[in-house]
């Protein structure tokens, strides 16, 4: 009797997706079988050494591979560790993440092909561009049931009982009339050698009459010494653990020496993946014990900011036994945790000298990475030596701390920043005039976490770091045009701060201005204006908006002349009008909304008309 299950509704989505799209690289659908085969034979490796009598019935493990030409079918065999109903149900008819298929959809229809499919986690679904059939006889390692699953790739799919000798699983595709080629014994040497090569088991062709040929080394490629590996048996493997099908930016491959020996083969990839930033994204590293894969949830493996790096690391001083939950809390995963990072670091800082080739990194990775700054205590400095700036001098390109500071006039103390939600708009907000005026560069920061470091962050080499709010003090500097009148000024500043009570804290003036009228901002050491839109995003704000300071010019012409309007009553209802349309001016510039649009509206065609009459 079989039971028959449907597909999740997201399944038979991608399916349709994977299956009706013309895809080039179908010879991808075998790496990624190949992968779930060796995957399986490390998680009983695993099982095996942490449960002593399991599993040691299959003997040797391996991957097989037969072809058979009459049949036109291929079957990807394994011993590893095989699958119960419940696994079959779990893992072959849904997708474990949700929005899996919306991304396999974005992907494919923005022609980035379906090689990617591995990355979503839905490598077996791929075989369905060459099959439309898939049968699979497995058996769990410890159980003596087996378990047969079938399915056309469209609705759901079939299990019922079956035999098998021993644990594993059979994956019996029955190929598509246009996917042939895959049972032709040199082709299928050709893709093994070409996207398995370094995968830790014997990949196994059977030849029929002519026996069978190990078609891999088999031996797993970051024990090989780095002279007997070539450039492309990298790549390889980085497209094999990271899923990804670019290729990758740095290679890192190491032996750590010392009173913990390990080895890494770190990759960073070229281009960031989909969910860099999304808040569960794991960290992309293996760990292996003595190349025994132990898990790769290991998230003190390497800091949430480097998250995007992949690859392994093994170590052979590591105890097997211990728990997965344990291992999370060794010390000396503490320490290779740091000796990786500083590699890391060193590296970056060499490959920092090219400024295009540093690019692409940055591009791809930067805003993660200056998350280092605030969460990577020990190598905060260095981190943000790598870091790179857009700011008022830097033109095209991006600036450094270094280059910063290099172009500092001897008197000036401090790196200034300013944060804001785009380049454009905060180049010309008003707070930078005076800046601009004296010279002095200004770091134009528009990632949320921009908002973040500078807090832990207040010190670079002999530089405090200051936002521009923090900077008024610096500013005091011989003005000689007309300023308005000291008693008036007064006046205009009290009388607005009573008339504005529920929208600014307080109305001041500044010398930070020398083009604009108004300005806003907030009390120095508040969160700022663009932070609190960030929060305001993620429906967090109102608990704690800062308290904003609306700030006037005392050298503009339009500032004096309300000041010196101060003294006529009759004048007063006129000052109201203005002020409120200055207010909405600051807010605009500042990128908040004003607070009435027709009232700004209908002042503005009413000024303009008396401009142009
Ligand atoms: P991923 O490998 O990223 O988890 P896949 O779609 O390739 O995604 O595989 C889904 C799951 O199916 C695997 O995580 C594993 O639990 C199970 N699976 C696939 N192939 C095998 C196999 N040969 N042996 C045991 N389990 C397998
Ligand atoms: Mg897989």
């Amino acid at each position: 009797m079989a039971d028959k299950i449907n597909f999740q509704a997201d399944v038979s989505k991608m399916l349709n997706i994977v299956v009706n799209s013309l895809y080039s690289e179908k010879q991808i659908f075998l790496r990624e079988l190949i992968s779930n085969a060796s995957d399986a034979c490390d998680k009983l490796k695993y099982l095996a050494l942490t449960n002593p009598g399991i599993a040691t019935q299959s003997g040797q493990m391996k991957i097989k591979l037969l072809p058979n030409a009459v049949e036109n079918t291929l079957v990807v065999s394994d011993n590893g560790i095989g699958m119960n109903k419940e696994d079959l149900i779990n893992h072959l008819g849904t997708i474990a993440k949700s929005g899996t298929a919306d991304f396999v959809k974005n992907a494919s229809d923005n022609g980035s092909a379906v090689e990617l499919i591995g990355q979503f986690g839905v490598g077996f679904y791929a075989a369905f561009m060459v099959a439309d059939k898939v049968e699979i006889i497995t058996r769990k390692a410890g159980e003596e049931q087996a378990w047969k699953w079938v399915s056309n790739g469209v609705d759901g799919f079939e299990i019922s009982k079956a035999k098998r000798d021993c644990n594993g699983t059979d994956i019996k595709l029955f190929l598509r009339d246009d996917a042939k080629d895959y049972i032709d014994t040199i082709y299928l040497r050709q893709i093994i050698r070409t996207y398995s090569d370094h995968i830790g088991y014997p990949i196994v062709l059977d030849l029929g009459k002519a026996g069978e040929e190990t078609v891999n080394s088999a031996s797993a490629l970051w024990t090989r010494h780095k002279s007997e590996i070539t450039e492309d048996q990298y790549k390889e493997f980085y497209h094999h653990i990271s899923h990804n099908f670019d290729d990758p930016w740095m290679t890192l491959h190491f032996k750590a020496e010392g009173n913990i020996e390990y080895t890494g083969l770190l990759y960073i990839p070229t281009q960031p993946q989909y969910d860099l930033f999304q808040p569960d994204k794991k960290n992309g590293l293996k760990l292996y014990v003595n190349k025994v894969f132990i898990s790769d949830k290991v998230e003190e493996l390497i800091p949430h900011y480097l998250r995007f790096v992949r690859g392994v690391i093994d170590s052979a001083d590591l105890q097997l036994n211990i728990s997965r939950e344990m291992l999370q809390h060794s010390p000396l995963i503490e320490k290779i945790k740091t000796g990786t990072v500083s590699r890391i670091l060193k590296e970056l800082k060499k490959r920092a000298k090219n400024y295009d080739d540093y690019m692409t990194f940055w591009k791809s990775f930067g805003v993660a990475f200056k998350e280092g700054i605030y969460e990577d205590f020990g190598n905060r400095e260095e981190i943000a030596s790598l870091a790179y700036f857009v700011s008022t001098k830097s033109g095209d390109k991006l600036t450094t701390f270094d280059e910063y500071i290099s172009r500092c006039s001897e008197q000036q103390k401090a790196i200034y920043y300013i944060t804001g939600d785009d380049v454009k708009v905060l180049s010309n907000n008003p707070q930078l005039e005076a800046f601009n005026e004296k010279g002095i560069e200004v770091l134009l920061l528009t990632d949320p976490i921009d908002e973040f470091w500078p807090q832990v962050l207040t010190k670079y080499k002999d530089f405090a770091i200051k936002h521009i709010t923090q900077a008024e003090a610096d500013m005091v500097w011989e003005r000689k045009e007309k300023k308005a009148d000291e008693g008036s000024l007064k006046k205009l500043t009290d009388m607005l701060t009573e008339m504005f009570k529920d929208e600014v804290g307080k109305v001041t003036t500044t010398e930070k201005l020398t083009k604009s009228p108004v300005s806003l901002t907030v009390e120095n050491g508040q969160m700022s204006l663009h932070l609190e839109r960030l929060m305001r995003n993620h429906q967090q704000q109102t608990a704690f908006a800062s308290t904003r300071i609306l700030e006037l010019n005392p050298y503009h012409p339009l500032i004096i002349k309300l000041s010196d309007m101060m003294f006529d009553e009759a004048k007063k209802s006129k000052v109201e009008e203005v002020a409120k349309v200055l207010l909405d001016q600051a807010k605009i510039a500042e990128g908040e909304p004003v607070s009435d649009p027709s009232f700004f509206s209908e002042k503005m065609s009413e000024y303009i008309l008396n401009a142009i009459s």
